[in-house]
């Protein structure tokens, strides 16, 4: 199964990925996630993409299509994988479908959370992350059972440079105008499903199995026609 999740930053997309990732079998590819791990490795990658990320600005396209291109060359993603933070701009998703396209490969569904603005920015300057295990708190709707402390390492937690309200704002604003128009782009192909992200983590994690479940039995049906 090959998934995408679109939506703005904080609307949730790294928790429920956990969940599906956990229950589905696959394996996430967060480009955020690995754009970090260059940072921390000091790589050259790393350090271009330092630049961008601490103003809330995108990394460029040809930078981060060039850094999935060589992520999904590995083998671990033969049975699929669910994007989380790519693509988010056009040009973007046009490589990928290319590249998809290339090895005889198609995208089954790109599941979009919607929640609103001003609900985001609450949401991403309370979130804190473990530096262990990324674990991902929020200090008011899913805090860690000691004060700042992850709940499977026991060691403090931190805060991303870009979680900041300044910050917060500019990435917001960059969703709006260069990854938002993908929910079109998306749903001209047949594949966009929306899910309302506010709520309980488990309710909308809900929703989003039915919908998975429900692409699954669409992919055994046409199997089973064949
Ligand atoms: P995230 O963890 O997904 O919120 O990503 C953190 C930051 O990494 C973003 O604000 C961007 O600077 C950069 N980034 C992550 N994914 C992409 C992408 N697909 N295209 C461009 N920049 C990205």
């Amino acid at each position: 199964m090959r998934l995408i999740f679109l939506g703005p930053p904080g609307a949730g997309k790294g928790t429920q990925s956990e969940l599906i990732c956990k229950d589905f079998g696959i394996k996430q590819i967060s480009t955020g996630d690995l754009l970090r791990y260059h940072r921390i490795e000091g790589t050259e990658l790393g350090k271009k993409a330092q630049f961008y990320m601490d103003k809330g600005e995108l990394v460029p396209d040809e930078i981060i299509i060039e850094m999935i291109r060589n992520e999904l060359r590995k083998t671990e993603y033969l049975d699929g994988f669910l994007l989380d933070g790519f693509p988010r701009t056009i040009p973007q998703a046009e490589a990928l479908d290319k590249l998809l396209s290339d090895s005889g490969l198609k995208l089954d569904a790109v599941l979009v959370l919607i929640v609103p603005m001003e609900e985001l920015v609450a949401r991403l300057t309370a979130r804190r992350v473990c530096p262990k295990c990324g674990k991902v708190y929020h200090l008011i709707s899913n805090p860690p059972k000691n004060d700042n402390i992850c709940d499977i390492d026991g060691i403090e937690l931190y805060q991303r440079t870009d979680d900041t309200e300044e910050t917060v704002r500019n990435r917001l604003n960059v969703y709006e105008q260069q990854t938002a128009p993908l929910i079109g782009y998306y749903e001209n192909q047949g594949l966009a499903y929306k899910v309302d992200g506010n709520g309980k983590i488990e309710d909308i994690y809900k929703k989003i199995k039915d919908i998975i479940l429900k692409i699954l039995k669409g992919k055994e049906e046409t199997h089973s026609e064949k």
